[in-house]
């Protein structure tokens, strides 16, 4: 990937450039590699598609911060678009939701379902955030989209073309730093769900949905944020593990990404 005609001091650095608006207003940021910028098949990195799920936004700016000072950008090259923020109003009004009360991750065409759990908008793709990043795929074709989320603790593979991309990020952990996590993957029957557990969302549509020009589909894993970063994960999450997590992160939330973005910044290395 690395091209020695290339200005170190150029690809040491991410640009950045808005690829929409949020219903108010706000930018929708993506920073990216000038490989990102120029080619398909990079790797996309999305968090804060729920506004409140403040981890996934810090752990994907420490990511690029790391990688930055690090000289990693320059020195591989990596084809990488982050995207750390996909929610800015509901970031600042503490929702989930954005601006209109819709879940993002509920309004991607595959799938969509008016009677969705989550509000789901008037119609697939009826949301300013979600078009645009629609449009980000379609126009930049990434061949690989990991999408955070906190926190149901595991690595989700929407689709047979994600498989080798969710093992590549659980393979580069060690067996006490996979503990907090849970490994789902199309072709384990036995904790595959069916049919879908979120119908409209950025994974049902990129991994069953969506085929680029050429037929090819891109790899994508949901990653959610460990439940406890201390202890193995439950086989059942409790009931109220939302209220139990919003009160942790109050107490102590330098503790809890302290604890979890060594292992997740190697997943999304592995990613790249
Ligand atoms: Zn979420």
């Amino acid at each position: 990937m690395h091209n020695p005609g290339q200005n170190p001091s150029r690809t040491n650095r991410f640009t950045t450039r808005s690829i929409g608006s949020s219903h108010e207003n706000r930018p929708l940021l993506l920073h990216e590699t000038p490989a990102f910028a120029s080619a398909p098949g990079g790797t996309l990195l999305i968090g804060g598609m729920h506004g409140d799920e403040r981890a996934t936004i810090l752990t994907l700016l420490s990511f690029q911060d790391r990688l930055q000072r690090s000289g990693r950008v320059s020195e591989s090259a990596p084809a990488l678009g982050i995207l750390p923020l996909a929610n800015p109003d509901g970031y600042l009004h503490n929702t989930r939701y954005n601006a209109r009360g819709v879940d993002l991750n509920r309004n991607f065409e595959t799938g969509w379902s008016p009677e969705s759990e989550e509000p789901s908008g008037a119609a697939p793709w009826s949301e300013p955030e979600s078009r645009a990043l629609r449009d980000l795929i379609l126009q930049q074709r990434p061949g690989r989209i990991v999408t955070l989320h906190w926190a149901l603790a595991e690595l989700d593979a929407d689709g047979p073309q994600s498989t080798p991309l969710a093992l590549a990020m659980w393979n580069s952990l060690t067996e006490a730093e996979r503990a907090p996590y849970r490994l789902r993957v199309s072709e384990s029957e036995a904790v595959f769900p069916s049919p879908a557990e979120c119908p409209g969302s950025l994974g049902q549509w990129c991994g069953t949905g969506l085929h680029y020009p050429d037929g090819s589909a891109p790899a994508i894993v949901t990653l959610e944020l460990p439940y406890d970063p201390a202890l193995p994960r439950p086989s059942a999450l409790p009931g109220d593990h939302l209220a139990r997590l919003r009160y942790a992160w109050k107490q102590d939330a330098r503790g809890y990404l302290s604890a979890v973005e060594g292992p997740v910044h190697k997943m999304l290395w592995a990613a790249c």
